[in-house]
């Protein structure tokens, strides 16, 4: 799925590619974001540069312990950095997992108390991304938060298995209420991230079982998935700015 990207540009000296489907979907979710195509547009490509700076929070804190960030994809169902060599103490996992929806949440902030009604919105929706994200739905930042806070206390293998469960409930949430809403993006992201979390429960137990896994997983490429939580309709989103305006500027 990763082939097929277009390399714009490199940051920290990551390699930062988008995705071939995403650039054809891009009027389409331009115009699912805004009746007014123009505004749609810029608040895709807001969405989408807030989604690379999510993976480059996670990205910074992983090169700085050790790893090695391959690249940054922005796909249609959100962004994916792929890295290699990750360390795996619990801690180093929380902070890696924990580094993206920081960054969601400051450009949040910033954006809800801005005057320019794009990054209002865009403020709005790095909200839902941190929200989103931290839900604890291994392999996404909240479950790998809920791993590693398992992992002090049962082991790895247990932990991955336990955050992989409760993850599959979350999954089979997405996939029921995408379907029922005809966000047929959520269902799909259910149904790649349920795939993501048993596939790395396999990779877990495997490890285990060769019992050559030494602190750090040599070779091994990780995919660090933040979908963006698509607005389901304008409606949704208009809601959304609604609450936020109401809680922001009385
Ligand atoms: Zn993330």
């Amino acid at each position: 799925m990763l082939n097929h990207s277009i390399l714009i540009g490199r940051i920290l000296g990551i390699p930062i590619r988008v995705h071939i489907l995403l650039l054809i979907l891009l009027p389409v979710l331009a115009t699912l974001y805004s009746s007014n195509f123009m505004f749609g547009l810029l608040l895709v490509i807001g969405v989408f540069t807030s989604v690379a700076l999510h993976e480059l929070g996670h990205s910074w804190v992983a090169m700085r312990k050790g790893c090695h960030v391959q690249e940054i994809v922005l796909t249609p169902i959100g962004g994916v950095a792929r890295m290699s060599h990750i360390p795996s103490k619990p801690m180093d996992e929380f902070l890696i997992a924990i580094g993206g929806p920081l960054v969601s949440l400051a450009l949040g902030i910033l954006g809800v108390f801005s005057i320019s009604e794009l990054f209002f919105v865009l403020g709005a929706i790095n909200l839902m991304l941190f929200g989103f994200n931290l839900l604890p739905c291994f392999p996404m930042d909240g479950g790998r938060v809920l791993r590693a806070y398992l992992a002090h206390r049962k082991g790895r293998l247990q932990a991955t298995r336990i955050a992989a469960e409760v993850g599959k409930y979350f999954c089979i949430l997405f996939i029921i209420f995408g379907v029922m809403r005809l966000n047929f993006f959520l269902a799909f992201i259910g149904f790649y991230i349920y795939r993501a979390g048993q596939m790395e429960y396999r990779m877990v137990l495997m490890e285990n079982q060769t019992n050559r896994f030494s602190g750090h997983r040599e070779g091994h490429i990780e995919v660090e998935i933040s979908p963006p939580p698509y607005a389901e309709s304008e409606r949704g989103l208009g809601t959304l700015k609604k609450k936020l305006r109401n809680l922001f500027r009385r």
